[in-house]
């Protein structure tokens, strides 16, 4: 029996595909391939080079082209994807996907990498020194005869170069190189002296340079975490090694990688969601090559090649913009560690609030402890303090005493942050005649007021319609916006606080490129204003005049179904808070709730994140959910409620009987209904992974073959991050 090639294809099966080796090339595992797939052609990814093929070899189709004479994916990331692939369920080809940028998922040859570079032959050299040319060529030879120059620099010198470059190539007289771009400038910034903490941070993370160890770094946002990883970066540069800095989705500000660049004074190369896909491939190709030697990126750029890897750091590892919540669902902070313990190298998580998870493994002892207790630049911790809204009188939904606070803020030439996680104008459109409210038909959850647009829109699923001018119910002209969003509070502030700018920082006023960045940027200096908004505003820029923050309407948080909304509320009012007082004037944090004796609040407040978080994890364990037990969410949904019922009943009955689970549901999510489409689970727990692990992949299997299993969509999700 002939050896076939056994293939990843960008499919969501969860199967791998058999194919005859082609007729030239010789594969190897991790190298792309184009075969051929029912009536088109795609590109997979060999995993097995000598496979026995499981059916009769006459069957099989021949691939048709080999694209890569070496691999593409090297031997740890094949290893990583495959391991990713089973962890969290995915087709193989589907963490293949991930992995590949874009650009490379195409049957074409693999972009250059570097920047494109001109120079003399020394039988160019001598036709320059002899002048044998004339015109554009004789200018040409001019340009280069002190040393190579790039295209781009050959573009602003002598636009129109390429005619007499291919005509002196012809004759040998240039040649064309390709170089790594060149970002080779010295360091323009150079690190302070570090704290004793940041030292011994440092010291005990360095000293594991070379094997595996996961470290955890517990500092609040200012507390010089950042320091900590540029001196490691440093160590890992002077030994010629590779590091990887993992930042959330929001954390990717322009102003953190100019910090980078500045202090580092090699390339850094940036991955993030809004690069072309051409850059995307050369910075995957440039960090599989070596020649990127600091990559920092969001979620995705876990699947960066290291081949010289030193280190990895996950940055704000509590963040859940690390899991990806659709299609291949991993985690990327989990995906840190499991590379590093395969790259042989030390892996350090950073967070001023870390996730439960990481401080159970912790305590456990897979994870070393590291803290930054004090904050270098700051003069002192922000002072926090309960505004009781209980029976106040409430302008615009703003006690008197945060308005006090914030009027002593902007009299004092500083800038005040007003903190409201909820965007739009009002969350509801009440009719004071009736009592109708707008609610979208597709979700049955009330529409948000967007006045400024006059639009009514759903959060859940985007519906967008027009503000009506009277009740739709009973014709009164009485509508009333119910609630407050980000949209109200500017309004409010500005009619308050008529000479001071207010800025609005929300999903709705940042939708351009950079706007944020901008909005930001006027405010680096000494002259008071009020910002509101969003928990966009939970980090980046740092904001020297920035003394006061006042967080409202915290208390949705307090009362979710979900298990993970107190963890995720301390997290943020944390995160938040740290924006007060990050220069050298003093902050201050005001909470206004209408639950002041909430214990999390409470203890939050008086003893901080740690004491909380050891309090939520105590509850956590006492009542067995993560991390002291094992989830996997089974999600389906339908336009018919039934079919999802006869779904979710079918696959609680594929469970093995006989196995330690405990099983919730079939039942409705949480927001049973959205975009016009009825949505249930099934939750299975189990108090060890294995169990769960043993179990999961026929169980999935018997999924796709149940027959109710066509009338749903459906997905599982391991070690689930949120219920809805
Ligand atoms: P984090 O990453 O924890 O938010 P950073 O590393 O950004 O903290 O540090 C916060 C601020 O304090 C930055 O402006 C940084 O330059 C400054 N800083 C950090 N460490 C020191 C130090 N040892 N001495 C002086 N300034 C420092
Ligand atoms: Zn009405
Ligand atoms: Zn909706």
């Amino acid at each position: 029996m002939p050896a076939v090639l056994r293939v990843a294809l960008p499919l969501p099966l969860p199967t791998l595909f058999d194919y005859l080796p082609p007729e030239a090339g010789k594969a190897c595992v991790g190298s792309r391939v184009l075969v051929p797939f029912g009536r088109g052609r795609l590109v997979g990814v060999v995993v097995v080079i000598d496979a026995e093929a499981a059916v009769d070899s006459k069957r099989l189709k021949q691939a048709l082209r080999l694209l890569d004479d070496e691999a593409l994916l090297d031997a740890e990331l094949m290893q990583t994807l495959a391991w990713a692939a089973d962890y969290w369920l995915g087709a193989p080809g589907e963490a293949y996907a991930n992995a590949l940028p874009l650009t490379l998922r195409e049957a074409r040859a693999l972009p250059p990498t570097g920047d494109e570079y001109w120079s003399l032959t020394s039988a160019g050299q001598s036709a320059h020194d002899t002048g044998s040319r004339r015109g554009g060529s004789k200018a040409l030879l001019a340009l280069l005869a002190d040393g190579a120059l790039s295209a781009r620099e050959l573009n602003e010198r002598q636009p129109g170069w390429r005619e007499a470059a291919r005509r002196l190539a012809g004759a040998g007289l240039l040649e064309r190189s390709e170089r790594a771009p060149s970002e080779h400038r010295p360091p323009s910034t150079s690190a302070p002296q570090l704290s004793d903490e940041q030292r011994q941070a440092v010291a005990a993370v360095g000293a594991s340079l070379g094997h595996y160890q996961p470290f955890l770094l517990d500092g609040v946002t200012g507390s010089g975490k950042t320091e900590v990883y540029l001196a490691l970066i440093e160590q890992v540069l002077a030994q010629g090694r590779q590091a990887l800095l993992l930042v959330p989705e929001i954390g990717l500000a322009p102003q953190t990688v100019r910090r980078l660049r500045q202090r580092l004074g090699v390339m850094v190369e940036v991955l993030h969601s809004s690069l072309s896909e051409g850059e995307r491939a050369r910075a995957w190709l440039r960090a599989r090559a070596g020649t990127a030697r600091v990559i920092l990126g969001t979620r995705s750029a876990i699947f960066t090649p290291l081949p010289q890897a030193g280190l990895i750091i996950v940055d704000e590892e509590h963040d859940g913009s690390y899991k990806q919540q659709d299609g291949f669902r991993y985690h990327a902070r989990d995906l840190a560690l499991v590379r590093a313990r395969a790259l042989g190298v030390p892996v350090l998580l950073g967070s001023g609030t870390p996730s439960l998870e990481s401080l159970a493994n912790a305590e456990a002892g897979r994870y070393r402890s590291l803290h930054l207790r004090a904050r270098p630049g700051a003069v002192r911790a922000p002072q926090v303090q309960i505004i009781d809204m209980r029976g106040q009188r409430l302008e615009h939904g703003l006690s008197p005493a945060l308005l006090t606070a914030v009027a002593e803020t902007v009299a004092r030439g500083e800038q005040a942050l007003v903190f409201r996680n909820r965007r739009g104008y009002a969350p509801v459109l009440l009719c004071h005649g009736c009592g109708w409210h707008a609610e979208c038909s597709r979700c049955e959850r009330p529409l948000t007021l967007h006045a400024s647009q006059r639009q009514l829109i759903c959060h859940h699923c985007d519906h967008h319609q027009r503000l009506p001018a009277t009740c739709p119910n009973c014709g009164a002209a009485e509508l009333t916006a119910q609630g407050h969003g980000t949209e109200r509070l500017e309004e409010a502030l500005i009619a308050r606080f008529p000479r001071v700018p207010v800025l609005r920082v929300d999903r709705e006023t940042t939708r351009r490129k950079d706007a944020f960045e901008e909005m930001l940027a006027t405010l680096d200096n000494d002259q008071p204003a009020i910002l509101v908004g969003t928990q966009m505003l939970a980090k980046g820029h740092d904001l020297p005049n920035l003394t006061l923050v006042a967080i409202v309407g915290v208390d949705e948080g307090l009362h979710s179904v979900d298990f993970r909304a107190e963890e995720r509320l301390a997290q943020l009012v944390v995160q938040v808070a740290g924006r007060a007082g990050r220069a050298r004037k003093p902050g201050r944090v005001l909470l206004q709730t209408h639950q002041p004796e909430h214990p999390l609040l409470r203890n939050l407040l008086a003893h901080g994140y740690a004491a909380a978080a050891r309090e939520l994890l105590a509850e956590r364990r006492l009542i067995q959910l993560p991390p002291y037990s094992h989830q996997v969410l089974l999600r389906a949904d339908a336009p018919q409620r039934e079919a999802v019922e006869l779904f979710l009943t079918a696959a609680h009955a594929a469970l093995p009987t006989d196995a330690p689970l405990q099983i919730a549901g079939p039942m409705p999510a949480p927001m049973a209904l959205r975009a016009g489409r009825h949505r249930g689970q099934l939750l299975i727990e189990a108090g060890s992974r294995g169990v769960l692990r043993g179990l999961l992949r026929p169980w999935q299997q018997a999924l796709a073959a149940l027959p109710t299993a066509r009338k749903v969509r459906w997905s599982l999700d391991v070690d689930p991050i949120d219920l809805y």
